[in-house]
């Protein structure tokens, strides 16, 4: 049979970070109950088109998907349960606050078959915190990780983000050696328009040579802790990757839950017509898509937005998706196979088996290799 991924987004946060233009909002927390229901009524239209498909991972992500109660979680899983098939033992990941991970959640989260816990630390250091606008510090850092470990966790991912003026890495490589999360992403700060981080004049993007130090720096510490370094952002101990990240990587069929969640499928969208592989995004913010949902008598699917993509989008996506993990790409997609040679050289990429993938060094100037490349 085969498989797909669901993502489940929940749009609610206690207060939006500084940093933050991701879909979610402080504003309509109250109404989480209203939502859970449009949820559970989109997930009943998927039932007819997907019922000869299987799940092979579920994400649910945010937002703050730990600011729900166990009831409301066990609601949302029954619900994918109920409507669609999940195949046996399959990983299923929360995202988590630390301040709004208590004991009793933990447990009552790990009880529903949530497998996988990615808790938001970002930092170490209680100044950098601070300055990104979090709630949390780094005891409670510390103590969401313990807590997670009682209930039985032997999955946990950290995000942690790199980039941050005045930000000392070896503390937030150290905290990562004091935590020991099977899995650990680094995201680097993006300074977005218009959030509230754009508008300090202290955060500015680093320059190249920084931020290649930064990298590798970051790289050599995660390898030499016993990291793979399988994404670009991304490093697990072994035979703890992502299985839901890497089908986003492998271009694998994946359902969008909620609203402004995206959905993937490259044999097309069928229960709104269209038969070309394609894209789709839900309506956003929550209020707009619950009442699309709700309204009409939960018959009305709350996509907002379609992108068809061509063969060309579809190559260009591949190349830049499988480029990102060390799983790398044929040869034969190479058009410049001079400058392939180059590179080889150079260091910045390496072919082995016909396998064209970056180097570590090749990872930091990605988006110049493929133009030139491909
Ligand atoms: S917790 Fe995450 S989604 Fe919520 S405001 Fe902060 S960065 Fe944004």
């Amino acid at each position: 049979m085969e498989s797909y991924s669901v993502y489940i987004h929940i749009p609610y946060c206690k207060k939006k970070c500084r940093y933050c233009n991701f879909l979610s909002t402080a504003h309509e927390v109250k109404d989480i109950d209203t939502y859970i229901d449009a949820m559970k009524s989109e997930l009943k239209l998927y039932r007819p088109f997907l019922s000869n498909r299987e799940i092979k991972s579920i994400f649910i992500g945010g937002g703050t998907p730990s600011l729900l109660e166990p009831e409301q979680l066990k609601q949302i899983i029954a619900a994918i349960s109920l409507s669609l098939t999940i195949k046996d033992n399959i990983e299923i990941t929360i995202e988590a606050n630390p301040e709004s991970i208590s004991a009793e959640k933990l447990k009552a989260m790990h009880n529903l078959g949530i497998n996988r816990l990615s808790i938001g630390l970002q930092s170490f250091d209680d100044n950098v915190l601070k300055s990104l606008g979090r709630l949390h510090n780094t005891d409670s850092s510390f103590a969401a990780i313990e807590k997670a470990r009682s209930a039985g966790f032997k999955n946990i991912n950290v995000d942690v983000i790199y980039g941050i003026p005045s930000q000392d890495i070896t503390k937030e490589l150290n905290g990562i050696k004091a935590v020991k999360p099977e899995h650990v992403s680094f995201y680097y700060l993006t300074i977005e328009q218009g959030t509230p981080l754009s508008f300090d004049k202290i955060f500015k993007p680093l320059n190249d040579d920084a931020f290649q130090e930064l990298y590798l720096k970051i790289h050599e510490e995660m390898v030499n802790t016993g990291y793979e370094h399988y994404e670009v952002s991304n490093f697990a101990k072994k035979g703890f990757q992502s299985v839901h990240n890497m089908n986003y990587w492998q271009r694998g069929d994946y359902l969008g839950i909620g609203s402004g969640a995206h959905g993937f499928f490259k044999t097309g969208l069928p229960w709104i017509g269209m038969t070309a592989q394609a894209r789709y995004e839900n309506a956003y913010p929550p209020s707009a898509y619950t009442e699309k949902v709700l309204n009409n008598d939960g018959k009305t699917f709350p996509i907002s937005r379609v992108e068809v993509l061509d063969t060309d989008a579809e190559t260009l996506e591949h190349i830049f998706l499988s480029l990102r993990t060390w799983q790398g790409i044929d040869t034969e997609l190479v058009k410049n196979k001079t400058l392939m040679k180059h590179l080889t050289d150079d260091g910045l990429i390496k072919i082995q088996d016909n396998k064209l993938s970056l180097t570590v060094k090749g990872m930091c100037v990605m988006d110049g290799i493929v133009t030139e490349l491909f």
